[in-house]
């Protein structure tokens, strides 16, 4: 059976951390659906959602095995609709613990084939996060050496 994995998130931007988990999580996965969590009516993002779709497409456009989907529901369901029973999950500290305990109960509940699985960060990455990278970019700092793609 084809064991396909959603890996879901803000992605806003997408970090070298992110591509990382991806990567590490193909030897144990045969397909990754990366979904970026988005509400068209909030636009509460820094980076365009079209242009964050388009550089991930980029960065895997020879690994067909990785697909990008944009949604706008519970995870749970946008996995159901995959055929996903996992879903793929970062850590690098206890903070992300915390937060991730609490959602991967929760999607269980909500849809109990779905199986979170947790990758430690690589130590390189450990302190890459979506929130500096934007506020390193809004003053104008250069964020490329924490991306796969160019911006
Ligand atoms: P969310 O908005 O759901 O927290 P993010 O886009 O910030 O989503 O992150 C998606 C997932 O990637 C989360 O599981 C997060 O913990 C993980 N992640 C983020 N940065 C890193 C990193 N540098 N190394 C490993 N995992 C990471």
């Amino acid at each position: 059976m084809n064991k396909t994995a959603i890996f879901p998130g803000s992605f806003d931007p997408y970090t070298s951390g992110h591509h990382d988990i991806v990567i590490r999580g193909l030897d144990i996965f045969d397909e990754i659906v990366i979904g970026i969590g988005y509400n068209s009516t909030k636009q509460t993002r820094y980076f365009d959602i079209d242009l964050m779709v388009e550089k991930i497409e980029e960065v895997y456009k020879d690994t067909p095995q990785v697909k990008v989907v944009v949604y706008n529901e519970l995870t749970s369901s946008l996995a159901k609709k995959h055929n996903a029973n996992f879903l793929l999950r970062g850590l690098r500290n206890t903070t992300d613990f915390e937060y991730e305990n609490t959602i991967s109960q929760m999607n269980r509940f909500l849809n109990e084939d779905l199986e979170t699985v947790f990758l430690i960060t690589s130590p390189q990455y450990a302190a890459v996060s979506s929130t500096v990278i934007r506020e390193v970019h809004r003053y104008g700092g250069n964020v490329s050496e924490f991306l796969p793609y160019e911006v």
